[in-house]
């Protein structure tokens, strides 16, 4: 099965993401951890990715689809991927629904978390992720401790893009760029709307469940 996670930055879409890849095996495909993997690597790509993200504006979609396209290819993960934080706009949408066509494969679901803006801000300024694991903590409300973290602390960082003036504008280009993705697919039927706002567990559990009954047709 493959799923699409969407919301605003900070919305949980990466710890959503990483719950449901134990939950179900999935593979993650996470665009905004490939970015800042290439911003890393200090090429020249990564410099030019690297000044568009800390605008708070998103990379082209021509760099995107660049890196994406090897994933969708892959036969090691075919048909058995969770997408955090892409599609992003319209064209994108489009680009991964032909690949897929072309690929025999499809979208089984795709959950929205809905999350307000002030909540976006306090939970960004908040949040602290592992450069060894990926793993996506929250220091006011999921802070990093032996129960759920093993790496241990030396490899926690804050996000260079995780400054209040760069979330303010990452939130304003999701309302623009990303919501309207929303109504091309509602057309699928296969939409969800998840409260953002609840426990993390909790929105595991709404997610978990619907993608289990899901299941006889996947
Ligand atoms: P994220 O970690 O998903 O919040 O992504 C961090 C930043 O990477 C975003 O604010 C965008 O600038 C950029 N980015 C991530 N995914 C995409 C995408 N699919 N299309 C365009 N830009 C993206």
């Amino acid at each position: 099965m493959n799923i699409v996670l969407f919301g605003p930055p900070g919305a949980g879409k990466g710890t959503q993401a990483d719950y449901l890849v134990k939950n179900f095996s999935l593979h993650k495909i996470s665009t905004g951890d490939f970015l800042r993997e290439e911003i890393n690597k200090k090429t020249n790509l990564g410099n030019e990715i690297k000044s568009f993200i800390d605008k708070g504006f998103f990379v082209s979609d021509e760099i995107i689809n660049n890196l994406i396209t090897s994933y969708l290819t892959s036969k090691k993960l075919f048909n058995n991927i969770i997408y955090d934080g892409y599609p992003r706009n319209v064209e994108q949408a489009k680009t991964l629904d032909k690949m897929l066509k072309k690929n025999d494969q499809k979208i089984s679901c795709i959950f929205t978390l809905n999350v307000d803006k002030e909540t976006v801000v306090k939970r960004i300024m908040g949040r602290i992720v592992c450069s060894k694991c990926a793993s996506v903590f929250n220091k006011y409300f999921n802070p990093p401790e032996e129960s759920n973290h093993i790496c241990g602390s030396q490899y926690l960082n804050t996000r260079n893009d995780d400054n209040e003036e760069t979330v303010v504008k990452r939130f304003d280009t999701y309302i623009k760029e990303t919501l309207p993705i929303l109504k091309y697919y509602k057309e699928h039927a296969l939409l969800r709307e998840i409260d953002g706002m609840a426990h993390i567990s909790q929105i595991n559990k709404e997610i978990r469940g619907i993608i289990e009954t899901l299941g006889t047709w996947l």
